[in-house]
């Protein structure tokens, strides 16, 4: 149905408008002055919000683990292996310690923090059901993992059981895809074959790449902390494959890789060619002791960025507001203001842009997934920055034109 919303403020690409209004049906339908909405569509639902509102599009998480929301403290922090190492040893209580209420209170937080689309990396499909009955719109990323080749025919029955599941089940705003896990996890011939599936079907495609530096000491030299990781756990002396082999598995077929913190300008070329975009997930990094994405030289090699939460797993919260405020006080290279326009641009249409979904901005055409926020004054050049650091209230929220 037809709805006229009017803020005091609307936050457009032209810049932030005073006066005017947005016609909304699933889509954004028009925006323009007030009087000339009103005037052109008589007899429409009107909302109108107090002094001091903006209209804003919805945040957009493009990389989150909703199955890993039950931990809290179980896990180690400050190191990427010893994390790995206790998320191993307290897999079972996290898997059974997130049940659908666990991983349906995840996603409502998200909602309230004002994320109306999400991606979620599905490792085995526990979190499906949550996901298929969320509000927002979710990009279901179904996971492929497994080094060894002769498990390679029951992993990848396993997987495209999954993915088969959440293409049958069809509702507006659910979008299956495809995640490889990362390139020390997934056999080569794996990879091979999902990047057909992806290819033939045209599906959403994400993967973790260059994580943390014994990603990049195994890859490259297969030394480092991953060395013992493998031979314990997997009885492997080797990588299954070496960084270039698997990242140029992925060449014509846009990807969202997630982390990049690790990848070499070589690396980073490539990614720019092939119109990849990387997943920032700040906190998670610096909790995992991964140290911090180099933003200012992926900016100049002209890779496209956005802005991610990852899962509970490796962080306190589902919350962009958290991760911008946490990006900005991390990346000191970088002027202020310019680092929060960017930041609130890494949280809207550039998740919309990776995840090919014609969101993340009020303009006419985009999906009409908005926010309304509460500020305290008018909003001044800085208000990107502001936004950051005073995070205001949100006052309401709609999804495909819908009020959630
Ligand atoms: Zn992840």
């Amino acid at each position: 149905m037809k709805k006229i919303l009017i803020a005091d403020y609307i936050y457009t690409p032209e810049g932030v408008l005073k006066n005017h209004a947005v016609l909304v049906d699933e889509t954004i339908l028009q925006v323009a002055p007030k009087s000339k909405v009103l005037r052109d569509n008589k007899d429409v639902e009107t909302i109108e919000y107090p002094k001091y509102s903006l209209l804003f599009p919805g945040l957009i998480n493009a990389h989150v683990h909703v199955e890993f929301s039950g931990n809290k403290t179980e896990l180690s922090y400050g190191d990427f292996i010893n994390w790995l190492y206790s998320v191993i040893e307290n897999r079972e209580e996290l898997m059974q310690g997130c049940d659908l209420v666990c991983m349906t209170k995840a996603i409502d937080a998200m909602l309230a923090n004002g994320i109306t689309t999400f991606g979620a990396i599905s490792s085995h499909g526990l979190d499906f059901e949550a996901c298929f009955n969320a509000k927002q719109n979710v990009v279901f990323f179904n996971e492929l993992i497994g080094s060894q080749a002769a498990a390679a025919d029951v992993l990848f029955g396993d997987f495209l059981q999954r993915l088969e599941r959440s293409k049958e089940q069809k509702r507006k705003g659910f979008f299956p895809g495809v995640a490889i896990h990362s390139p020390y996890s997934v056999h080569p011939v794996l990879v091979q074959k999902a990047l057909e599936v992806v290819r033939k079907e045209r599906l959403p495609l994400t993967a973790h790449f260059m994580e943390s530096l014994a990603e990049r000491q195994w890859l490259d030299n297969a030394k480092g902390e991953f060395k013992e990781f493998f031979d314990k756990f997997l009885q492997q002396q080797k990588p299954v494959s070496s960084a270039k082999e698997f990242l140029e598995s992925f060449d014509g077929v846009s990807t969202l890789f997630a982390h990049a913190i690790k990848a070499s300008d070589e690396e980073y070329e490539t990614m720019k060619r092939n119109a990849h975009t990387i997943a920032h997930c700040p906190i998670s990094n610096r909790l995992l002791g991964n140290g911090a994405l180099e933003l200012e030289k992926i900016e100049k090699i002209g890779v496209k960025w956005c802005l991610a939460t990852d899962g509970l797993s490796s962080n306190y919260n589902l919350d962009l507001w958290e991760e911008m405020k946490a990006a900005l006080f991390m990346h000191t290279d970088l002027p202020l203001l310019e680092l929060a326009k960017k930041l609130i641009a890494a949280a809207t249409v550039n998740g919309a842009n990776a995840l090919s979904l014609p969101k993340g901005e009020i303009t006419k055409g985009k999906d009409a997934d908005m926010i309304v926020l509460q500020l305290e004054g008018e909003p001044t050049p800085e208000l990107e920055l502001h936004m950051i650091l005073h995070r205001y209230e949100i006052i309401d929220r709609f999804i495909m034109g819908e009020r959630v």
